[in-house]
C-alpha cells in the first residue's frame, strides 16, 4: 500500500484507520471549551493525528500555577491568553490543520454561535454552569460530547455519543452544586485523562472502537486502578429527561 502523506503514515498503516480513516479525521472539526490541564495533551493528540479543524475557547490567561499540568504552555508564556498560545502551539505541531480560537466565556447568549457546527464538543468551563450549558447544547443538537476531568490523583472520562446515552448531568447529578476554584491535582492524572479523552474523540470521528458511554471511565494514578462505573439515564434528568 502507498501512503503519500508521510506525517500520518504510521497511523494510516493501522487497519482501523487507513487512508479512509485519515480522510475522516481531516474532515472532522472539534470545539474545545477550555485549554487547561486535561485539554493540553488532548488537543496535542488531536492536532498530531490530523483532525482538520480545531477551535479553542478560553478567556483565561496563563499563570505559573498552571505549569505543573498545562503542558501546552511554557514559563515565558505566563500572562498571555491560553487560547492564543494553545493555537500557536498546535499549529507549530501540525501546520496542515486549521486552528482558531475565541477568548469569550460561553454563556446563554453566545453558546449557539460558539459551539454549533462541530463534529465533537469537548465540554468544559470554569464552573458547573458552563459545563451544564455545553451539555444541554450537545443534547439539543445531538452532537457527540466528551467530558474529561481530573483532580487529586484521579481522572474521569465520559462520552455522550448518541441521543439515547446518559448525559453529563446523569453522570454527575450533583454537578450544579460543585464549587469552583483551585482543586489539588496531580499533573500526571490530567495527562492520562487527557490522552484517554483524545482517544474517545478520535474513535467517535472514526466510528471505531468502544466508547466510554453508559459508564464513567475512571482511574487512580496512585492505586493503578482503572474502573468503569456504570451510569444510567436519570429519569427526569433536568438536562436530558425530556429527550
Ligand atoms: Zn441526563
Amino acid at each position: 500500500m502507498q501512503f503519500k502523506d508521510e506525517r500520518y503514515n504510521r497511523q494510516e498503516m493501522m487497519p482501523q484507520i487507513g487512508t479512509e480513516g485519515q480522510r475522516l479525521l481531516r474532515r472532522a472539526s472539534v470545539v474545545s471549551v477550555g485549554a487547561g490541564g486535561v485539554k493540553s495533551p488532548l488537543l496535542y493528540y488531536l492536532a498530531a493525528a490530523g483532525v482538520g479543524r480545531i477551535h479553542i475557547i478560553d478567556f483565561d490567561r496563563i499563570e505559573t500555577s498552571n505549569l505543573n499540568r498545562q503542558i501546552l504552555y511554557r514559563s515565558h508564556d505566563v500572562g498571555r491568553l491560553k487560547a492564543e498560545v494553545a493555537a500557536e502551539e498546535l499549529l507549530e505541531l501540525n501546520p496542515e490543520i486549521e486552528v482558531t480560537f475565541s477568548t469569550e466565556r460561553v454563556d446563554d447568549e453566545n453558546v449557539e454561535r460558539l459551539l454549533a457546527g462541530y463534529s465533537v464538543i469537548l465540554e468544559g468551563g470554569d464552573g458547573p454552569e458552563q459545563r451544564l450549558l455545553c451539555n444541554s447544547f450537545a443534547i439539543q443538537t445531538s452532537t457527540p460530547m466528551v467530558h474529561v476531568s481530573a483532580q487529586y490523583g484521579y481522572g474521569y472520562v465520559f462520552t455522550m455519543a448518541s441521543p439515547g446515552d446518559p448525559c453529563l448531568q446523569c453522570a454527575f447529578p450533583d454537578l450544579p452544586e460543585n464549587r469552583r476554584g483551585p482543586v489539588p491535582v496531580w499533573g500526571v492524572s490530567t495527562g492520562l485523562a487527557g490522552v484517554l479523552g483524545a482517544n474517545e474523540v478520535l474513535k467517535i470521528i472514526l466510528g471505531k472502537g468502544d466508547l466510554a458511554s453508559g459508564y464513567l471511565f475512571s482511574f487512580s494514578c496512585f492505586k493503578n486502578d482503572f474502573i468503569k462505573v456504570p451510569i444510567d439515564r436519570i429519569r427526569g434528568c433536568p438536562a436530558c429527561g425530556s429527550r
